[in-house]
């Protein structure tokens, strides 16, 4: 699947990542990771990419952990 991101600075050491799609018109890879990014806040703006989140901890993720398709993120000026 591809993620279409955003890179946003705001102040010199201050960058961050923006979806440039929403939910809605992501194509994602499986209804799974369709689902568990709609439950789960799985985004960080930080990274810049999905993330898997297990308390307060975030592992970005490049493959999806439920199906194993390469997530390509791809950024958009
Ligand atoms: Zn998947």
């Amino acid at each position: 699947m591809e993620v279409y991101v955003r890179k946003e600075v705001q102040a010199f050491e201050y960058v961050s990542f923006t979806e440039f799609k929403n939910e809605d018109e992501l194509d994602f890879c499986c209804e799974k990771l369709k689902k568990y990014v709609s439950i789960v806040k799985a985004w960080s703006g930080k990274i810049g990419k999905f993330c898997i989140v297990e308390k307060d901890v975030l592992t970005p993720i490049d493959y999806c952990p439920f199906c194993g398709e390469k997530i390509e993120y791809i950024s958009v000026e």
